[in-house]
């Protein structure tokens, strides 16, 4: 008899799309109030087509985003999704430093709780900014504040983010911290391939991720996660023609077939809310091994 092959965990990081790092640089924060909102009709479409596929997800949904759409939020919960963190202004954890990441998830927290009417315990960090070298506080001050996970670490090498040296597997960075479920990545040629979202996912051809997210569940045993944003679905949206060129292939490149994709991707395997699938990882954290690329 061979056991079922996991589940994996479907995510959507709630955002809109002049918050993302690519674009930092060109669309500042207080241009962000007057910028063409487009997150709650994406986001709509996301509902639409994980209810189409009878999944439930998590969105780790932004404190600024929820202040301002809370209706939005609470058809996200009332719908059987788990409700998360993405922090409230989408800060780089590593630059704000260690008060004021505090003060950024204790306000997401909030504001996320009153618009949604559930408890949220998830977190992930802005741009996958936390890290054993960078941030070696964050899990710790997650669980002071009254979350039960991260799910905020890339362990690959990445010209914006990444955490190489960090476990590929669910694991408790710190004694006193919440345990971290990081992105999904496959081991092969010596190195940590994504295999998780992102760029990648859009630029790759489908089955070739079909296939190292089927080795991923199957050779090892793991259950993947995987995120995607609003944004990506949304080849609509304004065109950031000042961004440098590299940022703009990264966020513009196949949007119009991303949807498509992911209806496929839900069909193609089993997904469940981070929550759900990683349980037993965030009630009986392993320590983290200390061997890399563990
Ligand atoms: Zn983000």
């Amino acid at each position: 008899m061979t056991a079922p092959p996991p589940r994996n965990a479907m995510s959507v990081d709630v955002e809109e799309w002049f918050q993302v790092q690519a674009f930092a640089g060109v669309i500042p924060r207080e241009r962000w109030e007057v910028s063409d909102s487009r997150v709650v009709a994406s986001t709509d479409r996301i509902l639409a087509r994980l209810a189409e596929a009878g999944v439930r997800a998590t969105f780790f949904t932004l404190g600024w985003v929820a202040e301002r759409h809370p209706a939005l939020v609470r058809r996200i919960a009332e719908a059987g999704h788990e409700l998360a963190s993405h922090g409230y202004g989408h800060e780089l954890v590593h630059q704000i430093g260690q008060a004021r990441f505090r003060e950024d998830i204790r306000r997401a927290k909030v504001v996320l709780e009153d618009a949604g009417g559930v408890a949220v315990t998830g977190y992930r960090a802005p741009t996958f900014s936390v890290g054993p070298a960078i941030t070696p506080w964050a899990h710790r001050v997650l669980a002071e504040e009254g979350y039960r996970y991260s799910s905020s670490v890339f362990p690959l090498r990445h010209d914006l983010y990444g955490a190489p040296d960090a476990p590929r597997g669910p694991h408790l960075p710190d004694p006193e911290g919440v345990p971290e479920l990081p992105m999904t990545t496959l081991r092969a040629f010596g190195r940590n391939l994504p295999c998780a979202g992102g760029g990648w996912f859009r630029l790759a051809p489908y089955p070739l991720f079909r296939t190292a997210l089927r080795r991923v569940n199957q050779a090892e045993g793991r259950a993947g996660m995987f995120y995607f944003h609003p944004w990506e679905i949304d080849p609509g949206q304004p065109r950031v023609a000042a961004a440098p060129r590299r940022a703009r292939f990264r966020h513009y490149t196949r949007q119009g077939s991303m949807e498509q994709r992911i209806v496929r991707l839900l069909r193609d395997f089993a997904w469940g809310r981070v929550d759900e699938v990683f349980a037993s990882e965030i009630a009986a954290p392993a320590p983290a091994p200390t061997a890399r690329a563990a």
